[in-house]
């Protein structure tokens, strides 16, 4: 008989397990509190427009790298369109300058030393590096919770011609710009997103914008994680919708059951959480499965921030500009009580014709904040001053864009923020997280475990069991642990449905 497996939510990683242990003879069912599949992966319709609240770029979209082929395990890839960044953007710092930030290596280098001539040493040992790394596939061929010793025998000489290289960008971004003098450089650099990652992170992340092995689906987010649900689907997957998980019933440290908030009762052979770590650890299971790691983990570990984001759709043409204008400010966006914001990032969708009509235009700016506390305690209990406060904030972006732009604030039909909040309504992240735990600068990322100490037959998957998170760290993780659990079952690991 076929074990049943039950999967608590249907974002990419549960979407992800869910298909492979459908292809391996798993009877699966998701359950998810949503009405809709993607989870943090999503996109929203207001009026004429398409508002994508995820994807800027997802990697393994080049042959050479093994992630192509397992995407493709799912997902038709060669039949989808993508974007693929020739600019980081182009930034624009308080006094004016403009800096474009190529991702083909040798035009950023141009652009690198001209602004800065007097840190060529830097410059050319940092494009020497990105040359290098956007061609290398660190991805370990299976999960590391298979490896036996000779695989940690032959990972040492996959590694180690690449060891310099991480050993030498292992400090933050913020750190090495602390060390740089031109003022200019420094701005160019200072990517609020990659900022606290391990610089050898932003490195890889522009070599593979380079080697075209990340882009941006044409169709947006929600399109994307779709496809994860058609393809599920289509292999006999089931998946119930408006179903939140209130609790695991566990009996003598096995997982049994899942009881949804209807106050149904499933039983199931196999309990997989793909959805919040600290929900699913201290609430869905009262916390009875803790040790001294994941305490320390879920009190200590640096997350990833929530936050603001402001959508514009434009009833104008604005193909003739950058995909991204990063317009660095002289005074600060207050987003809350504990967040100042100098760097404005405006994200042009004017390479996606699907979000929006013909002469039509979204725009997306994304704030980050830690401040979650000052969001909840607004929509909770001055519900007034939470809309004031979206509205302060998006007319404050307007006001930015239009200044810079010129000719926008007359042309905006639809206006949409997100808030840490929402975030959190929608997925239940904690704190409203996009992409859960950072990646502390450090050689390796650190290894989350996918279980919970004495607790049989319950899995965990999705960005919280892997630092840095991502839809790539979603899928890897949904994947690896369909082929842990086939390992333990001893069936070898299939990954086409007969
Ligand atoms: C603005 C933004 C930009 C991003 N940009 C990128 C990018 O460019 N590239 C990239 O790779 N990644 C990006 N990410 C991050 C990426 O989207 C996430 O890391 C990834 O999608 C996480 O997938 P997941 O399946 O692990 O978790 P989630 O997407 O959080 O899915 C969890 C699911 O579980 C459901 N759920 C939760 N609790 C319950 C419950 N009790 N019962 C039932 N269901 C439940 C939720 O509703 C949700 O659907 C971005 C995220 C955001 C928000």
């Amino acid at each position: 008989m076929k074990k049943k497996v039950l999967i608590i939510g249907a974002g990419i990683s549960g979407l992800t397990v869910g298909n492979y242990l459908q292809m391996n003879g798993y009877e699966t069912e998701i359950f998810e509190d949503h009405s809709l599949p993607g989870g943090l992966c999503t996109s929203w319709n207001r009026g004429d427009y398409t508002f994508d609240g995820c994807i800027h770029s997802i990697g393994g979209l080049n042959r050479k790298f093994i992630l192509n082929k397992w995407f493709k395990e799912i997902l038709p890839l060669d039949e989808m369109n993508f974007n693929y960044y020739d600019s980081l953007g182009l930034v624009v710092t308080p006094e004016g300058e403009k800096i474009n930030l190529w991702t083909e290596p040798k035009k950023l280098e141009e652009e690198l030393l001209r602004i800065a001539p007097e840190e060529h040493i830097f410059i050319k040992s940092l494009i020497r590096d990105i040359k290098a790394l956007g061609n290398i596939d660190l991805m370990p061929k299976k999960p590391i919770e298979l490896w036996n010793p000779l695989d940690y025998y032959l990972r040492q000489f996959i590694s180690l011609p690449f060891l310099p290289y991480l050993i030498k960008w292992n400090k933050s971004l913020e750190n090495v710009l602390s060390k740089i003098k031109n003022k200019n450089l420094k701005y160019a650099l200072n990517l609020d997103f990659f900022k606290r990652f391990p610089m050898f992170f932003f490195v890889m992340s522009i070599g593979q914008l380079a080697s075209k092995n990340s882009g941006y689906p044409i169709g947006g987010s929600y399109n994307f994680a779709k496809l994860f649900e058609k393809k599920y689907l289509s292999i006999g997957g089931k998946i119930n919708y408006n179903s939140r998980v209130v609790k695991i019933d566990t009996e003598s440290n096995i997982a049994k059951s899942i009881i949804l908030k209807n106050g149904n009762i499933i039983k199931g052979d196999i309990i997989i959480s793909a959805s919040d770590g600290y929900n699913t650890i201290f609430n869905l299971l009262e916390g009875k499965f803790v040790d001294n790691k994941i305490n320390n983990l879920y009190s200590k570990h640096p997350m990833f921030p929530s936050v603001v984001m402001v959508s514009l759709g434009i009833n104008k043409n604005l193909s003739n500009l950058p995909s991204v204008i990063t317009l660095f400010q002289k005074t600060p966006i207050v987003v809350d009580d504990k967040t100042n914001v100098y760097e404005i990032p405006i994200q042009i969708y004017n390479y996606d014709s699907t979000l929006a009509p013909e002469n039509k235009t979204c725009v997306r700016v994304i704030l980050h904040t830690h401040n979650y506390q000052y969001w909840k305690n607004l929509k909770e209990n001055e519900k007034e001053k939470y809309m004031m406060e979206k509205k302060r904030i998006a007319d404050s972006i307007i006001k930015i864009a239009d200044d810079y732009l010129g000719d926008i604030k007359e042309h905006i039909e639809e206006i949409d923020v997100v808030t840490p909040v929402t975030i959190n309504k929608y997925t239940s992240n904690r704190f409203g997280s996009i992409q859960g735990w950072e990646w502390l600068p450090s050689v390796i990322p650190e290894l989350i475990s996918k279980k919970l100490p004495k607790l049989k037959n319950f899995y965990l998957t999705g960005q919280w069991v892997m630092p840095g998170g991502g839809i790539t760290g979603a899928f890897i993780t949904g994947r690896d642990l369909a082929r842990i659990i086939c390992a333990k079952d001893f069936k070898i690991f299939k990954t086409k449905k007969k």
